[in-house]
């Protein structure tokens, strides 16, 4: 049988299954003509996709068969008791298969684990590390508890001394999604007129020390540089609306920059971690995380909504990763999927293109995608 790079999401695997460099159609997922991986060779040689059999037996570790029988005092954990194949659609991004797929695929790659212990895949299990207070209490990024009760700590109680954050747990993670972004690169920043002018170049730089208001990565009073990839989308982010004037300035980077991608917090391969229960424990937070980023912020939105992912970047501009600083921020548009935003710490890391400043009138908005809410 074969399963295929289109059966997973996860980078490290596909990366695996394209680097066999065999095409063939899929039993699982049914694409024709693709990179694939036949199971029985993977099984039987251990070179084949850099043992992949080794790595997906590895998570069988990570969870326990949830026998009230046998262990009564289980009970408490009733909710969190699922089918090993639905723990890892709900808590992984291993797997791009729905759970009965993912179960015929789990069976079929951990063929000698199946006929040890069926019990493991046909019933239900439990994260092994929900039985250990400790573990989460070390390695949980807010010591055990949620990103909502993170949010509630930070915005209602303790803005400037929440204990509740694990930072060198939360800043691993930042770690693993970091990213050089080379000298040269383009970015744009958009600002609307307010006086019916062009706005001269020497004021798209970031908001003066003290002035600049509340974003989704400064505090008030601190200017960081915003920037965008690309110009139109540049022009949407600021809200602009019909007929006003918008001025762009084009920004080129002057040094090989090192940011930290929020847009890869979510996609991060359970692989590539030694702790594998770490991971497991703080995938929610991780993809909360990223909905925070991403969440639109209307016009209305007040201050303390910006709070927890203010913190978020005060904690990466604090970071070293090999001894040296991160310049800034990497993350997805709000209003387009496709476009990388960044923020820099140091406006000094880009330069303007002073010859390149565009002044455009917005003549027309079309409205596309609209998403049905109620
Ligand atoms: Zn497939």
């Amino acid at each position: 049988m074969k399963c295929c790079e289109n059966c997973f999401n996860d980078v490290d695997i596909k990366a695996r299954i394209r680097d066999i460099d065999e095409r063939g159609d899929c039993d699982f997922c049914h694409s024709k003509n693709v990179y694939s991986l036949d199971i029985k060779k993977a099984i039987n040689n251990e070179n084949y996709a850099e043992n992949i059999i080794f790595d997906f037996e590895g998570l069988l570790n990570l969870y326990i068969v949830y026998d009230l029988n046998k262990s009564p005092a289980l009970e408490k954990l009733d909710d969190e008791s699922h089918k090993l194949a639905d723990q890892l659609f709900n808590n992984t991004n291993i797997f791009n298969l729905p759970s009965n797929e993912i179960s015929k695929l789990l069976k079929e790659l951990l063929h000698r684990k199946y006929i040890e212990n069926k019990e493991l895949f046909n019933s239900l299990v439990i994260p092994r590390y929900l039985l250990n207070d400790n573990l989460m209490k070390n390695n949980g990024i807010f010591k055990g508890k949620t990103w909502e009760s993170f949010e509630r700590d930070i915005k209602y109680n303790n803005r400037f001394h929440s204990t509740m954050t694990n930072e060198n747990i939360l800043m691993e993670f930042f770690e693993a999604t970091t990213v050089s972004l080379p000298v040269g690169s383009e970015f744009y920043r958009a600002r609307i007129s307010n006086n019916g002018d062009p706005i001269p170049g020497y004021a798209m730089g970031a908001a003066p020390l003290g002035i600049a208001g509340p974003g989704r990565l400064n505090a008030s009073g601190i200017g960081y540089l915003y920037l965008c990839e690309r110009y139109d989308v540049a022009i949407a982010e600021i809200k602009s609306s019909l007929n006003d004037l918008c001025t762009v300035a084009k920004f080129k980077i002057s040094s090989e920059l090192n940011l930290v991608d929020l847009s890869q917090i979510n996609k991060l391969s359970i692989f590539q971690f030694d702790n594998k229960e770490q991971y497991l424990m703080n995938y929610e937070i991780l993809n909360k995380l990223d909905y925070s980023m991403r969440r639109l912020s209307s016009n209305q939105r007040s201050e303390i909504e910006y709070v927890p992912t203010e913190f978020i970047s005060d904690l990466i501009k604090y970071m070293q990763i090999d001894g040296k600083k991160v310049d800034g921020i990497k993350y997805i548009s709000t209003i387009d999927d496709e476009t990388r935003d960044i923020v820099l710490f140091d406006e000094n890391k880009a330069i303007q293109l002073k010859d390149e400043l565009l002044t455009y009138q917005v003549k027309k908005i079309s409205y596309t995608n609209l998403k049905k809410v109620h």
